[in-house]
């Protein structure tokens, strides 16, 4: 009686587990056409806000000097680019420029004349002006009106990703060159600036003079460049956050551009 009764269990097991699989097995391409089942969809989250995909697309043609000579943050991209530069996508992307100029500088064979140079900007490239623009608002863009009493008062923080290739270069026995479109007004206010912020030893600070104030940016940095090469230095590297830092004549040999989808400084 107890094989019996044994047996007729085991036969409803069999019966249900296989009519269920059946049915997952006719249901399922109905669910299928019902259902799209996308597995990227399910790792990754899509933003509604088409605003995000349009102001990555915006930061990368700024990047890329495609958007040449822009003049104000676009409205629905503010709080696209507040959250780049305060959060960790602004930093991830200096440390990734600083390993590429540090993959490059291990190539370069420094002799022991003390004549090969790297050139570094100042602002948004060894200093960071974020703190100016969450006071005044990440739409304020017109730096020059507001600029120069913040520099005044020397409170940026270092880029901490420049300030380690900094040192590695110097470690290396590059002469590291500093060439910034700061009025020499500022001069004092920058030394001050950069040693709080863990620079020293650098070979020089050059800053606009009165005879340099009519010229770009390019002209400017072009021109102080040639007469670094004059004076026997190589340029092998040139970092900076604006292609006016980087184009012209007397480049370096490889010219870093670092991100700065905040303001854009005329060529
Ligand atoms: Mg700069």
């Amino acid at each position: 009686m107890a094989s019996t009764q044994c047996l007729v269990v085991l036969f409803l097991i069999t019966f249900t587990s296989t009519a269920f699989s059946r049915s997952i097995l006719e249901t399922s391409p109905k669910s299928h056409h019902s259902f799209t089942f996308n597995p990227i969809s399910i790792r990754r989250k899509i933003p509604n806000d088409c605003d995000n995909w349009y102001c990555d697309s915006w930061r990368l043609s700024v990047e890329t000097d495609n958007a040449r000579s822009w003049t104000q943050i676009p409205a629905r991209c503010l709080d696209f680019v507040e959250e780049y530069a305060t959060c960790h996508h602004y930093s991830s992307d200096l440390e990734v420029v600083a390993k590429n100029a540090l993959e490059f500088a291990k190539e370069v064979n420094v002799s022991i004349h003390g004549k090969d140079a790297w050139v570094f900007d100042i602002d948004e490239t060894l200093l960071s002006n974020v703190g100016y623009f969450q006071l005044n608002g990440f739409g304020h863009v017109d730096v020059a009106a507001l600029f120069s009493e913040w520099v005044d008062l020397a409170v940026d923080p270092a880029l901490s990703a420049s300030l380690v290739l900094y040192k590695e270069l110097q470690k290396m026995g590059f002469k590291l060159i500093l060439l910034t479109g700061r009025n020499e007004s500022l001069r004092n206010a920058t030394k001050k600036n950069l040693f709080e912020a863990g620079y020293s030893n650098w070979e020089r600070l050059i800053m606009r003079r009165p005879p340099d104030m009519n010229k770009t940016v390019t002209e400017f940095k072009s021109e102080k460049r040639r007469e670094l090469i004059y004076h026997g230095f190589t340029l092998h590297g040139n970092c900076g956050d604006q292609w006016s830092d980087l184009r012209g004549f007397a480049v370096a040999t490889r010219s870093f551009k670092l991100p700065n989808p905040m303001y854009y400084i005329p060529l």
